[in-house]
Formats: structure tokens, C-alpha cells, sequence
């Protein structure tokens, strides 16, 4: 006899392209930290969707706002205006500290939305060479999965196959200031970087490197364009990891939480001349900037802010990463993290972090295994500490020798 979720996963399988392998685990409904499967189980979300749910599922104000909207009007396309489009970007603006914003919908369009401003901006205000912008990226970056971002990828999964490539991009290590000082030409337009690398399994950079990269990207006239679909909006504790070097991007992209998980909604939020490039025709999409997505965007960001789940991300992250490190474990590399973006590094003779994740699902926490050996921990902001004890316990179990 085979059970619902037998029968769902094997149509899954059989219907749909392989390119994700999920736990086995349907969920059919989920309220702030909690998910539940559809036999009932409740699962501990230790993912939040990469991140995008950082406001809990389903909050009760972005749902109020989604479906308060979505009854009255939920796309004009950008070729008429909408009443939410103005008092979105006011609202982005004041909080991020931004002068202009252009709205997209996945993470990846932000990120080709960018490339596209900087080059623009190259060849008109800083006077490289037509087609000779080069664009500095990192090594184990994540940007998303268009042809455009994996031609610049190091993982060998993401662009294996996919070529050819665009040219224009130069590679550097990450956390190697002497590499970047070293990559930069007159033409280069553009330093891009996560300001943690997330994918790559939650990697920080030694301190000082963040400063000495703003005053090289200044000093030389590049735009440094921080990637922060996945570390901004509270997860590691402050509204952009940007604040935690004491500095501050020219390009800020933004994606992920901006929607609480509701509806793709991404931005490049600018600081600088770049976006003053595009002008009418050069760039756009029907879906970005529609009323819906601008009405779920102004709730998302207003209960991050009002309901002080930046503040939780510190504290509860701090209790995380304490408890975490207070594991007795031989299996245990390394614990990393900042705010709610931690990450536990298992020693290789481990067999790898992902049947840590199963039996970490047995007991309830859903959490993702990332390039073999490290295991992410990212739950909603919203966690509490008896929920943040409860997990520790849970990890304890799985992990202590
Ligand atoms: C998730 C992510 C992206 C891509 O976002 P999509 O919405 O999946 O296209 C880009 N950059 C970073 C750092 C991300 O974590």
C-alpha cells in the first residue's frame, strides 16, 4: 500500500525535471517557526526557504496585506503607474538609506539587473572602452542560475553543460584583499560579493577585509555591489550584514524576505549615479514593481522592523551559536555564523551532513546539508528561546559523540 506521501513524491519523480533533491518530507501548511507535513508531523524550520522566510510562514499581517491588495489590483505591467510602486520605494529608500531603487522579482533578475547598470554605467560615466567592462566576482559565489550568473560560477554543478559563457568576468578568492587590489584594471566597472558567502556554506571573511575592499572599490572608481538576497533583511542580525564591517555598498541587492516568502519580490537599491543609466526601453520586466508585490514588500518590511525581529536575529542567533558551541563532539569542525546565519562544519570522516539532516528530521527540525560536510541552520527570525533551547537539544542528540 502506498501512502499520500509515497504517491506525491513518485509523481514528483516521475513528472518533474531532477534538478532538486528535497527531503522527503510534504508540507502542506506552516505558521511562523513551525511547519507541519501532510501526515501531521511538525518540523522546526531550519532552512526558511534560503532565507525568505524570515518573518515566520505565513505571517498574519503580509497575508492581511496580499489579500487586501490582491482584491483590488495586482498588475498594470510598468507601461501605466500603480499606487503602491511610489510609496514602496519610499519606504526602501528611508529604511535602507538608499536613492533609488528598480524592483525585479527573483533574486537572479536583481543580480543580471545590476551587471547590466554597472556595465551601462561604465561605458557612460567612467569611460571604459565599449564591451571591455570587467566585473570582479568571487570564488564560490552564489548569485542564482541564469546562463549570465553561472558563466561566472566556480561550482562546477552550476555551469557544467551550460556554456558558452559571457565574457567580462574576473575571478578573485574571497577574503583576499592583495587578489582584488591585484584584478582590478581601468576597466573594471564592478566588485560583486556576497558580504557572506552563504551557499558556499556560510562563509565570513577575515575582519578588516570589508573596509580594505570599500576603500579599494573608492579609490579606483569601482561600484562595489554587495549580493544581500540572503544575508539582508535581519538574518544575521542587523537589517543588511553590510553594517557589521562599518561599511556601505553603492549597490545593495536585496530579494528573499523582502516578500516574507509571500511572492518573488527583489530590488537593486542604489546608493550612487549607476541606475541614473537606464533610461526608458533599456530595462524592465512585466511582473517587477506590479501593486501586489509592492503592497506584500511594504508589510514584509514593516513587521521586520516593527515587531523587532532584527534585534531577536542577535540575541536568539547568539544563543544558537553558544549552544551550538557548547556540544561536546568529535564530529564537529567548525561552528560559524553571524545573527540567525549559522552553519556547523562536520570533519569529513563524518560521512557527510546529510544524514545528520535525516535524523535531525526524525526529531523534528528540518535543516539543509550544504557542499557535503556543513549543515545550515537559518530558522525564522521570529524563533523564540525556549523554541531556540528546544532545537539545541535536538541538535545535541544528533551530533554529541
Ligand atoms: C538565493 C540567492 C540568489 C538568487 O535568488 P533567486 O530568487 O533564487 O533567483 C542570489 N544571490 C544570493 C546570495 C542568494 O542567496
Amino acid at each position: 500500500m502506498t501512502t499520500p506521501t509515497a504517491r506525491l513524491i513518485e509523481t514528483e519523480y516521475r513528472l518533474g525535471a531532477h534538478n532538486y533533491k528535497p527531503l522527503d518530507v510534504v508540507l502542506s501548511r506552516g505558521e511562523g517557526v513551525h511547519v507541519w507535513d501532510i501526515e501531521g508531523n511538525r518540523y522546526l524550520d531550519c532552512l526558511s526557504a534560503y532565507s525568505a522566510v524570515n518573518q515566520g510562514h505565513c505571517h498574519p499581517r503580509i497575508l492581511a496585506a496580499m489579500v487586501e491588495q490582491a482584491g483590488k489590483l495586482t498588475l498594470t505591467s510598468r507601461a501605466f503607474r500603480n499606487d503602491q510602486l511610489a510609496l514602496f520605494y519610499e519606504e526602501i529608500a528611508a529604511l535602507t538609506g538608499s536613492h533609488k531603487v528598480l524592483p525585479m522579482n527573483s533574486g537572479a533578475e536583481a543580480v543580471e539587473t545590476a551587471i547590466k547598470a554597472v556595465r551601462k554605467w561604465g561605458y557612460e560615466v567612467k569611460g571604459v572602452p565599449a564591451d571591455k567592462a570587467e566585473i570582479i566576482v568571487c570564488a564560490n559565489n552564489f548569485h542564482g542560475r541564469t546562463i549570465g550568473i553561472v558563466g561566472f560560477s566556480t561550482d562546477p554543478d552550476a555551469r557544467t553543460g551550460f556554456g558558452p559563457f559571457a565574457p567580462g568576468f574576473v575571478t578573485v578568492p574571497f577574503g583576499d584583499i592583495d587578489a582584488l587590489r591585484a584584478a582590478i584594471t581601468e576597466n573594471t566597472v564592478a566588485f560583486l560579493i556576497e558580504p557572506i558567502q552563504g551557499e558556499a556554506g556560510v562563509l565570513i571573511p577575515p575582519a578588516g577585509y570589508f573596509p580594505a575592499v570599500r576603500e579599494l572599490c573608492t579609490a579606483h572608481g569601482v561600484t562595489l555591489i554587495l549580493d544581500e538576497i540572503q544575508t539582508g533583511l535581519g538574518r544575521t542580525g542587523r537589517l543588511l550584514a553590510e553594517e557589521h564591517e562599518g561599511i556601505e555598498a553603492d549597490v545593495t541587492l536585496v530579494g528573499k524576505a523582502l516578500s516574507g516568502g509571500f511572492y518573488p519580490v527583489s530590488a537593486v537599491l542604489s546608493n550612487s549615479e549607476v541606475l541614473g543609466v537606464l533610461k526608458p526601453g533599456q530595462h524592465g520586466s512585466t511582473f517587477g514593481g506590479n501593486p501586489l508585490a509592492c503592497a506584500i514588500a511594504r508589510a514584509a518590511l514593516k513587521v521586520l522592523v516593527e515587531e523587532d525581529m532584527i534585534g531577536n536575529s542577535a540575541r536568539m542567533g547568539e544563543r544558537f551559536m553558544d549552544g551550538l558551541e557548547g556540544i561536546r563532539s568529535n564530529i564537529i569542525k567548525e561552528v560559524r555564523g553571524r545573527g540567525l546565519m549559522l552553519a556547523v562544519e562536520l570533519d569529513p570522516a563524518a560521512g557527510g551532513a546529510r544524514k545528520y539532516c535525516e535524523a535531525l528530521k526524525a526529531r523534528g527540525i528540518l535543516a539543509k546539508d550544504t557542499h557535503g560536510d556543513t549543515i545550515r541552520i537559518a530558522p525564522p527570525l521570529v524563533i523564540t528561546e525556549d523554541q531556540v533551547d528546544w532545537a539545541l537539544e535536538q541538535f545535541e542528540a544528533v551530533l554529541r559523540d
